[in-house]
């Protein structure tokens, strides 16, 4: 169902040499073995050359990796005793290494107290951006140019997989226009190191709702999304932001622009079905912003993937996104963060109203059993501190395992990633190794060992 530009992997050759080097196999892999240091005639090689081959058979011209850690979290389960072999760019079996054919000359790695798992999927990452405590967003989005915002973005890549977060579903440039869809080909070209990225490019917002707000009616601002309003527009928007390399259409189906700048929805039912008819005429998901139970009502009867945010949710908005399998995306370190950048000492001062609603309405949608899919809207906090977000799902009342789930396995399913997201021969090995237990105490996840993206080592 998904179309194929989520996994150029699986359509270029491989060429691990292109995303970085990966120094250890070069030193002990067979390609020493293929460079003779002298040639016969070439009458002779030609008739050595079946003999030559079927000696190597099969890693020739393979990049091979044999895995061992102390266990398996495998998307859905723990398992023990079990080994990965990555052949290339693709996990080729998951088994007891006395089950397994292990090819000649294949690097083994040992991580004894290590537990390996599927390369983790960030749902809701802005690497255009950074914390607001550092920039607040309305500089960021009018000061910062084009350039910077780049520069930035692919240092926040790099910090993000080599926390072990080899996707990302990246939810909007926010003013940046279509870099991000430049920062993801930038990755996939090899230039620098970066996760997988799904992009949103500009979003869409409705005219009057969206920032940045406060200056003079004279002056004219560009706004950290693209606006768009009515069927004929929207039709059109949405067309052209696939176009330009959106993978998923994100919008805004309430924000901060009711009386004394309360949340109230924005577009209305017909227009947000009309955007996901088109989006899925394409092969592609809507994502709706929605913090008000309406503006999340609205947009799960018209068909969206996921829900951003969702704080105002109420029993009944989180009962039809059961029914019609709309996941929520939580964010919960989002709010945790902005709270603190306005001055509260958590930990310290009582949970300000924002927190106490926010625990109140996940714990609501955890009793529902509406699907979580982990985001935290990274970049309001910092790259790379991705496990925050997990660490709260977990404080917030998830137990460790289902939060594994979610960020694995869970959120692949939930955007129609088939080629990752679990341990399973023929999936990308996207695998990251960390040091101890993650179900025992989830903070393990920072304790980054190894990561491996499309089998090339990262870190
Ligand atoms: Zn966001």
């Amino acid at each position: 169902m998904l179309p194929f530009q989520y996994r150029p992997s699986l359509l270029l050759p491989t060429s691990p040499a292109s995303c970085g080097p990966a120094p250890e196999k070069e030193a002990k892999g067979i390609k020493g073995e293929r460079k003779g240091p002298v040639l016969p005639s070439l009458g002779l090689l030609i008739w050595l050359l079946p003999l030559f081959l079927s000696s190597l058979t099969p890693l020739l011209g393979q990049d091979c990796t044999l895995i061992r850690p102390a266990r398996v979290f495998d998307g859905e389960n723990f398992q023990q005793g079990k080994v990965v072999l990555v052949l290339n760019d693709q996990i080729a079996a998951f088994d007891t290494e006395k089950n397994m054919d292990v090819p000649a000359g294949c690097t083994t790695v040992d991580y004894p107290d290590g537990t390996l798992l599927p390369g983790m999927i960030e749902g809701h990452s802005h690497l255009l951006l950074h914390p607001y405590n550092e920039t607040d967003w309305n500089d960021q989005v009018l000061k910062e140019s084009y350039a910077e915002r780049a520069i930035r973005g692919g240092i926040h890549a790099e910090k993000t997989v080599r926390a072990g977060f080899t996707t990302v579903r990246d939810l909007g440039s926010e003013g940046a226009g279509y870099v991000d869809v430049g920062l993801k080909e930038t990755i996939e070209k090899g230039v620098i190191q970066g996760p997988r990225m799904i992009v949103a490019g500009k979003a869409m917002v409705t005219t009057g709702s969206y920032g940045p707000k406060g200056f003079a009616d004279h002056v004219t601002v560009p706004l950290g999304a693209e606006t768009a309003d009515g069927l004929d527009e929207l039709t059109r928007v949405v067309r052209d932001q696939i176009g330009r390399g959106a993978d998923v259409i994100k919008v805004y189906a309430d924000y901060r622009w009711g009386a004394n700048k309360m949340a109230m929805p924005t577009y209305t039912q017909r227009e947000l079905e009309l955007v996901v008819e088109i989006a899925n005429s394409s092969g592609r998901q809507v994502v709706a912003h929605a913090a008000t139970a309406e503006g999340m009502r609205r947009a799960v009867m018209a068909g969206v993937a996921t829900i951003e945010h969702g704080d105002g949710g109420t029993r009944e908005v989180f009962e039809l996104m059961k029914k019609h399998g709309v996941a929520l995306c939580p964010t919960l370190a989002a709010g945790d963060a902005i709270e603190q950048y306005k001055g509260w000492k958590k930990g310290v001062d009582p949970d300000t109203d924002r927190i106490v609603n926010k625990q109140k309405s996940f714990a609501l949608a955890l009793e529902v059993g509406v699907t979580i899919a982990a985001g935290g809207d990274v970049g309001v906090f910092p790259h790379g501190d991705n496990a925050r977000e997990l660490e709260m799902m977990v404080d917030y009342g998830m137990t460790p395992l289902a939060v594994l789930r979610s960020v694995t396995a869970g959120n692949a399913a939930v955007f129609e990633l088939a080629d990752r997201g679990q341990i399973k021969p023929g999936l990308l090995a996207d695998l990251v190794v960390v040091q101890g237990n993650p179900q025992a105490e989830i903070s393990a996840l920072r304790k980054v060992r190894a990561v491996f993206k499309g089998g090339v080592l990262v870190r």
